[in-house]
């Protein structure tokens, strides 16, 4: 069966990797671990082994079909404590399941572990992080790009919407990196490990979560811009920023991608506050 590249196929052919992901999601001995992409099962096998169950996503029929027979013919063959009773294939969309269900049926919280399919790697981040009440922690292949802006600190050129969109729903660490030959078919660029534990901190900060991440999409809107100027751009009155701005202590020409995600809360709690931000009309999406 011929990898599909629509679908974001490059299998993961590094053993070593494999076995570095898997472990980086700590003790999963009694935990449900949701793979998304599981693909040929080379992420699956290892979880199998180690994790109390495995709730595999794969929206590939064949590759799913394929991996179902793989796993329940090991349990037919093993008996009921063999590992293909513990693993559960689902054909399914990753952007479309339910975690919250899925955590609900667990009875814990869930551990997440994935190579993504790159092409809706901003979905999935999305959608992991506003199912954050739901999930534990994740280890998540992304291409190495996508992990530098995931990971930015202010003062970085990484540093964004999608860096404190992701950062806003708990600490994520870079864990390593893989070259294109790890993978069959090779992909054009290198890949990233990282581990995000989920923490929101939307209540520490005294934000509310959608409208702070409306707010902080305008606020990253126009990169080049000062941070001002993209408040002007969302219909915010010059003389309110500048109120806001001397509150929350902000340099008047500062540029969003210099200031700390405690510094915006800031802001955003002074205008809000003062009334301002029911007038920002940005869709909140992580991208
Ligand atoms: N985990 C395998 C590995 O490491 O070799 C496969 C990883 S491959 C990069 C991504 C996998 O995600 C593919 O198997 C692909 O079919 C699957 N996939 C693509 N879009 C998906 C979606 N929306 N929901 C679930 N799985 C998806």
């Amino acid at each position: 069966m011929p990898p599909k590249s629509r679908l974001g196929q490059n299998f993961l052919r590094d053993q070593q990797a494999i076995r570095r992901i898997v472990a980086a999601l700590g003790d999963c001995s009694d935990r449900t671990v949701v793979e998304i992409g599981p693909g040929m099962g080379a992420i699956t096998r290892e979880l199998a082994a180690k994790a109390g169950k495995v709730l595999a996503l794969e929206v590939d029929r064949e590759l799913a079909a394929r991996l179902s027979a793989e796993f329940s013919a090991g349990a037919a063959g093993l008996g009921d404590d063999a590992q293909g009773t513990k693993v559960q294939i689902e054909i399914a969309d990753v952007l479309s399941f339910d975690f919250a269900a899925a955590s609900v049926a667990a009875g814990q919280r869930l551990l997440v572990a994935g190579n993504l399919p790159y092409y809706i790697t901003s979905p999935i981040l999305q959608k992991l992080a506003e199912n954050s009440d739901a999930l534990d922690r994740a280890v998540l292949m992304v291409q190495r790009e996508v992990a530098d802006r995931v990971m930015a600190e202010p003062g970085s050129r990484d540093f964004g919407f999608l860096s404190v969109a992701v950062q806003m729903h708990g600490p994520v660490e870079r864990l390593f990196t893989l070259p294109p030959s790890a993978f069959s078919p090779p992909p054009e660029v290198h890949s990233t490990v990282f581990r995000w534990r989920f923490a929101p901190r939307f209540r520490e900060l005294r934000v509310e979560r959608a409208p702070f991440l409306k707010f902080l999409r305008q606020v990253f809107a126009l990169k080049r811009k000062t941070l001002a100027n993209n408040l002007r751009a969302a219909g915010i009155e010059a003389v309110v920023i500048a109120d806001a701005f001397s509150d929350a202590g902000i340099d008047s020409k500062a540029r969003a991608e210099a200031i700390s995600v405690e510094t915006l809360a800031a802001l955003w709690r002074v205008l809000n506050s003062a009334g301002t931000t029911s007038t920002i009309e940005v869709a909140p999406e992580v991208d």
